[in-house]
């Protein structure tokens, strides 16, 4: 696995938390995100290597609102960076990770995404992620 591409927080209001964002990093959101699929809305921020994506429910059904509902407001993943996200699932596989999902999903930024059960991983949901080319 490469770098840690970005944290994921989640939000109970996506405006607001962009603005605190935005001046706690000293730096302006450059992408605002809708993923249907997932019912969330996405805000990303560049921070050195790193990103940081708040996430905001879009509706009641939104995995992300029921994560607030249950543990608040806060950090929800850590995303790494792989080149080949389906050899990465295979190899973690094969070292007894469960996956969320069999196949890598389409995410927000361009990317191919797959989530492990945060059972396996100290209660941290680990997101992979590869860049696809747009
Ligand atoms: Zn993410």
């Amino acid at each position: 696995m490469n770098k840690i591409e970005h944290i994921g927080i989640a939000v109970s209001n996506l405006e607001e938390a962009i603005k605190t964002w935005e001046t706690l990093l000293s730096t302006p959101c450059y992408k605002k995100e809708t993923v249907a699929s997932e019912k969330v809305d996405t805000a990303f921020f560049k921070t050195g290597e790193s990103k940081i994506e708040l996430l905001g429910a879009t509706s009641e059904e939104s995995v992300i609102h029921s994560f607030i509902e249950k543990r608040g407001q806060g950090l929800h993943h850590v995303a790494f960076e792989v080149d080949d996200i389906r050899a990465e699932m295979q190899r973690l596989r094969d070292a007894g990770f469960r996956l969320l999902q069999e196949e890598p999903k389409r995410g927000a930024d361009n990317k191919l995404v797959a989530f492990l059960h945060p059972k396996n991983s100290n209660g941290v949901l680990v997101e992979l992620c590869q860049s696809v080319s747009k």
